[in-house]
């Protein structure tokens, strides 16, 4: 068998202490849990930032080539407008000087307008206008006054023989070192229609040079101008001004493709670097080119997304960190909820034990109880028997030692019933079924009996009496009078058992404030020593066992009364000199009904006790019938016996079925109704009496040896009209049937 499980009524209680195998499985999955979308996660980063950089790269590209386009067309557009105007004035010029010449202008006119014009230009535009010149009617004419050397052909120059090719178009000669100056300079020239006659213009480059810094994107890479031959017009490498192109790095290829592109962009590989042109074609066959490096255009775009990398990494690092974290809290709450979960179990497990134990311990306490309530039940049984014949023996016997022999056998009858009722009381307060049973009583009452119960006892023992009353208790109260009288009477037999001389004194008061009825019961008895003082509430104990050894007693007593004190809300307390005595004090709580006080008990009880006859039968009813129903033969004969003196005459019956078919019959004053009985039972009896309408009019008692708190009451409820437990006592035997049969004393 499992040692982990306890089984109750079938029900199998797993315990949480059971250590469970690790399951490797939920932390296989846990872990998963944790891998598996860190993993989705970085792949989504990862596409979303090749996906970005895809994106940048081909907006950076369209960009660039935009801006590229942008930034060579403005060039073009600077240097065409320059070269147009240029252009223009050379034409003027030369359309001017043809008049001149048509109009028969002297040569020398003709140089002072050229002259002219060369400042004008010059001042008007730009220092790069260098000055006007022409070869007119077979003489060199210079606007700036330069005088050629001798060996100077201007049919022979580059500008004569361009325009005369260019056949009364403007030509743009290509560039040359100016002799006069040094300077890289172009030459735009016509001829006029004579076919001889040509004008031309010098520019130098410095204005298309400038323009070079312009030919750049984002501040890289480089820009060039080349002509239709090839020739390098300017270049942000001065010194290739003027150069051919082939002569360059980039060979014919090169210079084709420009060529061949006109307009547009184009890429090729230069010293393993992909390399990104930009060419327009101009007027004149002129190719404004930008040249960059990929590398270095892109490199910005580069570094961008390479930022652009670093921050999907920071971020997917720092998902992962608030992840794991999250995990972890999830993890550790988890492991808390589980912990709670462990604790549940844990407390619902001890609840579940605790109840067991209390169900078992219910269970051995219900099975005491209904033990001990039988026992008393079997031992009053014959008790009736004991202390009924020993009455008649009493009251027949005219032997004084046979007296004194039943005498004593009453004394002890008395004790067993009193040690019986206390392990009843005890029995059930311990199984919590002790119930207080709340009724309207006169307190006079309570006292009466308690005095009528003791006063002759310590009379007996020669001790003195003292009684002391408060006027001013209400005289009619609301409470458990029969736990109060076992209350008060306990004290006051302790007192006087325990008293050997002195005097033993109640005084009882009401405390309105708390409405507490509080019961002081002094005595000058042997006292009780201090170490004592805290056990002598226990049950079963008995203190100063040496001195009380020839005392009966259980040590039940006092705690009894202490747990129906505080039943009622009050206590018992003892204050006590070992020696001299002690004073046991009892405070109850009840409720006042009538709040008319009692006035002079003292007084009263003296009156009483000076008027009252000597004891002796009070009962004679020679005409009355009285109907006995008991199983027990014995308890019908000790009844029979004990009503002798009242003449009253005695029907027997032995069961319910008998008393009914009698009261067919019959009639009767009174019936006593033994309650226990096989068969019909004396409840069931009652019920068919009624029912049949039998015995109307006939006052019904139940006899019981149930001694059950509030018995009394359930009878009554039940339709008894009056209730007798047994052991039945005479006088008590008597008193009941005084109030329903008339007296003939
Ligand atoms: P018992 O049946 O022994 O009287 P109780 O519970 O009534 O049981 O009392 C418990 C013990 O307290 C007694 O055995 C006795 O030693 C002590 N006791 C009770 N009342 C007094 C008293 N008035 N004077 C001295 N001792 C007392």
């Amino acid at each position: 068998m499992n040692n982990n499980y306890i089984r109750i009524d079938n029900v199998d209680i797993n315990s949480p202490y059971d250590s469970k195998p690790v399951d490797i499985e939920v932390a296989k999955r846990n872990r998963s849990r944790l891998i598996i979308p860190l993993f989705l996660i970085l792949i989504f980063m990862i596409i979303m930032s090749v996906y970005t950089s895809r994106q940048l790269k081909n907006v950076s590209v369209s960009n660039i080539t935009e801006v590229g386009e942008d930034r060579i067309h403005s060039v073009s557009a600077q240097l065409e407008n320059y070269l147009y105007t240029t252009k223009s004035v050379t034409w003027v010029t030369a359309d001017t000087v043809e008049f001149m010449t048509r109009n028969g202008s002297s040569s020398k006119q003709i140089l002072d307008y050229l002259t002219e014009e060369s400042e004008r230009q010059a001042a008007q535009f730009d220092e790069n206008y260098t000055g006007i010149y022409g070869y007119i009617k077979g003489e060199y004419l210079d606007g700036v006054g330069w005088e050629p050397p001798a060996d100077y052909k201007p049919q022979e120059r580059d500008w004569y023989i361009t325009a005369k090719e260019a056949n009364g178009d403007t030509a743009i000669v290509p560039p040359y070192v100016d002799a006069q100056t040094g300077n890289v300079i172009i030459s735009i020239s016509r001829m006029l229609k004579n076919g001889r006659d040509v004008i031309s213009m010098d520019v130098r480059l410095n204005y298309i040079q400038s323009l070079m810094d312009e030919l750049k994107l984002k501040g890289k890479g480089y820009g060039f101008i080349v002509d239709d031959t090839g020739l390098i017009v300017a270049h942000k490498d001065e010194d290739k001004k003027g150069t051919l192109i082939n002569d360059e790095a980039h060979g014919e290829d090169f210079f084709h493709e420009i060529k061949r592109v006109g307009n547009g962009n184009f890429t090729y590989i230069r010293d393993g670097v992909r390399n990104i042109v930009f060419v327009n074609e101009i007027m004149d066959h002129w190719y404004v080119v930008i040249d960059v490096s990929e590398k270095e255009l892109y490199a910005e775009t580069k570094s961008q997304m390479f930022v652009n990398m670093i921050i999907c990494t920071v971020i997917f690092v720092m998902i992962a960190i608030f992840y794991y974290f999250g995990y972890k809290n999830e993890k550790n709450y988890a492991r808390r909820m589980e912990k709670m979960k462990m604790e549940e179990r844990k407390q619902e497990y001890e609840t579940k034990m605790l109840k067991i134990e209390k169900d078992s311990a219910d269970q051995a306490n219900r099975a005491k109880s209904v033990f001990l309530a039988n026992m008393s039940h079997e031992i009053r049984t014959p008790m009736n028997a004991i202390i009924g014949m020993d009455e008649m023996i009493l009251r027949e016997s005219d032997d004084e030692n046979i007296k004194r022999y039943a005498k004593d056998i009453q004394s002890a009858g008395k004790t067993l019933l009193s040690i019986i009722n206390d392990i009843l009381d005890l029995s059930k307060i311990e199984s919590g079924r002790m119930e207080l049973v709340q009724v309207r009583y006169e307190f006079s009452s309570i006292l009466n009996d308690i005095v009528n119960m003791t006063m002759n006892k310590a009379k007996d023992k020669g001790l003195k009496y003292n009684l002391e009353v408060d006027p001013n208790i209400p005289s009619i109260m609301f409470g458990d009078e029969i736990r109060i009288r076992q209350i008060i009477l306990n004290l006051v037999n302790n007192a006087i058992k325990y008293t050997a001389e002195g005097s033993v004194s109640m005084s009882v008061s009401f405390d309105k404030v708390y409405r507490k009825l509080v019961v002081k019961v002094t005595d000058t008895g042997r006292g009780i020593k201090k170490d004592d003082l805290d056990r002598l509430f226990n049950s079963f104990q008995r203190v100063d066992q040496t001195a009380n050894r020839n005392i009966e007693g259980t040590g039940l007593g006092l705690n009894i009364t202490k747990q129906l004190a505080e039943m009622m809300g009050g206590d018992v307390t003892v204050e006590s000199e070992y020696g001299k005595g002690s004073t046991f004090t009892a405070e109850l709580v009840q409720q006042i009904v009538d709040v008319t006080p009692i006035g002079d008990y003292t007084e009263r009880l003296k009156e009483s006790m000076d008027s009252k006859v000597e004891f002796g039968p009070t009962l004679l009813a020679p005409n009355a019938k009285i109907l006995v129903v008991d199983d027990n033969e014995m308890n019908l004969m000790v009844i029979s016996e004990l009503l002798k003196v009242t003449k009253i005459k005695v029907t027997k019956a032995l069961s319910g079925e008998e008393c009914i078919d009698i009261l067919r019959e019959d009639s009767f004053d009174v019936i006593l109704l033994d309650q226990m009985m096989p068969g019909m039972s004396g409840t069931d009896t009652l019920k068919v009496i009624k029912d049949e309408n039998l015995a109307d009019a006939t006052p019904i008692i139940a006899l019981t040896a149930d001694a059950i708190v509030g018995a009394k009451e359930i009878y009554l409820k039940e339709g008894f009209t009056d209730y007798l437990s047994k052991p039945i006592m005479y006088e008590e035997l008597e008193s009941t049937l005084l109030r329903y049969i008339d007296s003939e004393l």
